[in-house]
């Protein structure tokens, strides 16, 4: 099993809803297992290399556990991306659902079409505070810099911002951690 850390966005129409379908089918993956969810996080749209439009995302991020490997985790991702209505004509513009592989363990991984961990994520602070809140002290394998450092390090000035209130009845179909089922 390898620690993988997803990010997923959304900033058209119900963006709670989005996350919320798209945590739910990463819980539901198979040899894998969902261990950390962050809070959600109302952001700037952050105009790097695409243009998402003006709506603002909401951002998060999800710790897996799993045995999938990373070609076979993207290219789930995007099933999921698809399944959730992205539109692929337009990949950089408003999106419906956006998942990024951030971290695959400490693998670094350089193919077409495929960069872990991912490219800009220590210039994004919607990924790197949801990313501080599940694991500070998680160092990125090429820069050797925790979470936090990156955090610190980072220029972004793009507003992030913990939505508030946070929704009450997310992920409706989380396995309860605490919990064994019959008890
Ligand atoms: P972004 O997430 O940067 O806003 P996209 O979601 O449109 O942009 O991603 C564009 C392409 O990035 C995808 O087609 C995918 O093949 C590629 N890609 C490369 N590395 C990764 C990664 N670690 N996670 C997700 N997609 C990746
Ligand atoms: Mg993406």
């Amino acid at each position: 099993m390898e620690t993988v850390f997803i990010g997923f966005g959304s900033n058209v129409d119900d963006r709670i809803d989005f996350c919320d379908r798209a945590v739910t089918l990463l819980s539901l993956l198979p040899h894998s297992r969902l261990n950390g969810i962050s809070l959600l996080y109302e952001t700037e749209p952050v105009r790097d290399q695409t243009d998402p439009g003006d709506g603002w995302f909401l951002n998060g991020v999800v710790q897996l556990e799993t045995d999938i490997m990373p070609r076979s985790l993207l290219t789930t991702l995007q099933e999921i991306e698809r399944s959730l209505g992205r539109d692929d004509d337009n990949r950089s513009g408003p999106r419906t659902i956006d998942l990024d592989i951030l971290f695959y363990g400490e693998h670094v991984i350089k193919e077409p079409g495929l960069t872990i961990p991912h490219p800009r994520l220590h210039q994004r602070r919607f990924v790197l505070m949801p990313m501080n809140e599940l694991d500070p002290l998680w160092v990125h394998p090429t820069f050797k810099q925790s979470v936090t450092q990156l955090l610190t390090e980072a220029k972004d000035q793009s507003q992030v911002r913990l939505l508030f209130p946070q929704p009450s009845a997310r992920y409706g179909s989380r396995p309860a951690r605490s919990s064994s089922p019959g008890s």
